[in-house]
């Protein structure tokens, strides 16, 4: 029997009408001889309810209550999806992480798919169940602990399922109808893409396109699942969304497809480090340790003078998610108090964000930085630090100016006509 992956994100199971009108949508496919595996996250506000009530529990929390808190929701949902489908007649039943099971590392709150055996859902399958829904975003330790993925990562579930049962497509139904050129809330102009390379689309979600959770593009682009995006709200058929696909599928493609952003970054300067070899280990490693996730990085090199000679110093800033900025301040303070790094201050800056412009055509065409650089400053928009790679470039700016910024790329690289 032909299998579908199905993943119904949280404004697409948020109330019991909404998860009626999913499971239509899943016995829709039931209909034209589908086996289905449904994904479902939490109802839309539940996780963030639930991660409230832990830290108002207990600020420091123990990760591991954390996740046997947060994966809660997702399990209502799972019960909900197969009632809803049952009452249509439609054989199915629901499965937490751990019934499958779903096997994951320790990381809590950020585990990572060790294995997901078939057994159990298979069996089922062969005793004339057509749906399993599966309970999103969770999975179970080695410890025999219930782990989270990290937000959004039901999606990765979804990936994930699709590339184990052999899926013939991965479907993420959503509140948009599709991968846009930058996030539609920050521009009407923006456009749907009928495709995107799973690089392309790899490089928006790491760089704050919420859309789909980047591990979920990661495995999709491994396991080669065809991935779609589309809306749960409109009529569907095999043609609507948006393919996330292997770049060759992709006729034409422009030198930009999308606008990215991610609204809560800080940066951080470190003034006047001693410059000596090791230094940038000195660093980072323990902002490593700190779990403290660095992003762009710029070392400017000086000179300062000190008992009346002139000795050669680095300020070095880096970027980091501003929700980090006091690990990172105490990781530095830590690595000065115990003589690992010596600087004379540290500077934080958390009122910044990160705009990016990607495309895979930026491999073969020079000139996307300067246009860039260009449309921010006839905005007068400043900026403060530059990142580039092979297919995007991203700049840090005063997070007042982001929506601003956004509009303007967009603009810029004529996505409105993409
Ligand atoms: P779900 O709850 O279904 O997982 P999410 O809220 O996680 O949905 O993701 C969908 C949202 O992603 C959209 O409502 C949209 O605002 C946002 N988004 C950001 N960038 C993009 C983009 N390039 N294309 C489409 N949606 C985007
Ligand atoms: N419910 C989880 C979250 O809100 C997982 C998901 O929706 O993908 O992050
Ligand atoms: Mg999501």
């Amino acid at each position: 029997m032909p299998l579908l992956v199905m993943k119904f994100g949280g404004t697409s199971v948020a109330d019991l009408a909404c998860i009626r009108n999913a499971a239509a949508k899943v016995k829709r496919e039931v209909e034209r001889g589908y086996d289905v595996i449904v994904i479902v996250s939490a109802m839309s506000g539940k996780t963030n309810e639930l991660v409230g009530w832990v830290e108002q529990t207990s600020p420091l929390f123990d990760a591991r209550e954390y996740d046997a808190v947060v994966s809660s929701g997702e399990n209502v949902t799972a019960g909900l999806m197969a009632l809803s489908l049952q009452e249509m007649d439609v054989p199915a039943r629901s499965w937490q992480g751990w019934q499958v099971p779903i096997n994951t590392t320790s990381a809590h709150s950020a585990a990572r798919f060790t294995s997901i055996p078939r057994d159990n859902i298979d069996t089922k399958f062969a005793e004339g169940m057509k749906v399993a829904v599966v309970a999103g975003f969770q999975g179970l330790s080695a410890e025999g602990r219930i782990t989270t993925l990290g937000r959004g990562g039901s999606d990765t579930t979804a990936v994930a399922f699709a590339a184990a049962f052999n899926a013939e497509r991965c479907d993420i139904y959503t509140d948009v109808d599709g991968v846009y050129t930058t996030d539609p809330r920050i521009t009407t102009k923006a456009h749907k893409l009928d495709r995107i390379a799973y690089e392309e689309m790899l490089e928006l979600a790491s760089l704050g396109a919420k859309v789909l959770q980047t591990r979920s593009v990661e495995l999709a682009m491994r396991y080669k699942v065809r991935l779609r995006v589309l809306s749960s709200f409109d009529d569907t058929d095999e043609n609507s969304g948006t393919l996330v696909c292997d770049e060759d599928e992709i006729m034409e493609s422009k030198v930009v497809s999308g606008v990215a952003y991610s609204r809560d970054e800080a940066k951080m300067t470190l003034l006047s480090v001693e410059d000596r070899p090791g230094i940038a280990a000195a660093i980072f490693g323990p902002l490593a340790e700190a779990g403290v996730n660095v992003d762009m990085i710029v070392q400017n090199i000086s000179e300062k003078t000190e008992g009346g000679r002139a000795i050669a110093v680095t300020d070095m800033t880096f970027s980091c998610p501003v929700n980090q900025v006091l690990r990172a301040r105490k990781a530095m303070e830590e690595a000065r108090a115990a003589g690992l790094i010596r600087y004379d201050d540290l500077i934080e800056d958390t009122d910044v964000a990160k705009v990016s412009v990607v495309g895979i055509g930026m491999r073969s065409h020079a000139g996307v930085a300067a246009a860039m650089f260009k449309a921010l400053a006839a905005e007068n928009v400043n900026i403060k630090v530059i990142a580039t790679s092979e297919i995007k470039i991203s700049v840090l700016i005063d997070r007042k100016y982001m929506e601003l910024a956004v509009q303007a790329l967009h603009d810029t690289f004529g996505l409105e006509s993409a």
